[in-house]
């Protein structure tokens, strides 16, 4: 590995084959590690083992390296790494506090709905467990609405300014899941620190979450890395291409399409390209033109 300032990453969840909305994500995060002479890391994001799919981690990872996107250092699995999130959870004290509420209890309180779709929790076991109720899962309290750190701002490479108001916009959310397992949330912020990485560049399904990932951050004392989030492929019908709404895998009998596919996606000229070197050279030519100063 250089010792470069800049660190990117690619984090797929391991609950299917690598696809074409997925290789955008790794696509793009891996042309601008390249175009600011940085390293490219993958993590396996398993920390949802209900979603795992058995192989489907060896299988991203052989695609990635048929693609010619090879990592710069060890691959990282989240599930090996539960005591470093516990270890997190310690750090933050009393910002973290049980809840005993169920989904639908907090649905049925109809606060509001959070940016990403979900409802806002009401605040029921903000201050100790209600009566009655048994410890569930583990919540993050945010800022209450007004208080000066309410409002989460960072500029975005591809979007440009975003804020957040984490009170009424997302609310006190999830650290630790009803089953057990460490959420999405904190994990990311964790390993997103431990690895060094400097830049997060991932889709665009992603963008409401970092604000809540911004204010961990500054509660653990790690750095904020920048962010470009790009947009999402759609499927016909308008929605996001996934694993779960049963998008291909990528066709490895022609690599060279599914880059020059992707890298249109992202509005990047490499039509002229036919072999896989300068796709490749070109590729890394119009990222640079746009993304190449930060
Ligand atoms: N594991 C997440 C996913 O596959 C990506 C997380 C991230 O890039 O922050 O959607």
């Amino acid at each position: 590995m250089s010792t470069s300032a800049y660190t990117g990453r690619f984090a797929p969840s391991p609950s299917g084959p690598l696809h074409a909305g997925s290789l955008v994500a790794a696509l793009a995060s891996f042309l601008d590690a390249r175009v600011h002479g940085g390293n490219w890391l993958v993590r396996i994001e398993d920390i949802d083992e209900t979603r795992t799919v058995p192989g489907a981690a060896d299988g991203i990872l052989a695609t990635l390296a048929a693609l010619d996107m090879q990592p710069d250092g060890p691959v990282w699995v989240q599930s090996q790494r539960k005591p470093r999130y516990q270890a997190a959870r310690k750090q933050l004290g009393s910002h973290a506090y049980p809840c005993g509420c169920s989904r639908k209890e907090i649905a049925d309180s109809r606060v509001g709905v959070a940016s990403d779709g979900a409802a806002i929790y009401p605040g029921t076991c903000r201050h100790g467990l209600a009566p009655g109720k048994v410890a569930r899962t583990l919540r993050l309290r945010v800022p209450d609405a007004g208080m000066p750190d309410e409002l989460v701002r960072f500029n975005d490479r591809w979007l440009g300014p975003q804020q957040q108001h984490l009170a009424t916009e997302a609310g006190d959310f999830i650290l630790q899941r009803a089953d057990g397992f460490w959420a999405y949330q904190l994990a990311v912020v964790v390993d997103d620190a431990d690895q060094g990485v400097t830049d997060i560049v991932r889709g665009a399904d992603l963008l409401d979450s970092t604000a809540r990932q911004i204010y961990l951050q500054g509660l653990l004392g790690y750095p904020t890395p920048r962010y470009l989030h790009v947009p999402l492929l759609m499927n016909d019908v308008g929605e996001k291409f996934s694993k779960q709404n049963g998008a291909q895998a990528i066709d490895l009998g022609q690599p060279l399409k599914e880059l020059q596919r992707a890298a249109a996606f992202l509005g990047l000229d490499t039509a002229p390209g036919h072999d896989r070197e300068s796709f490749w050279r070109l590729a890394l030519a119009a990222w640079d033109a746009r993304f190449g100063a930060r």
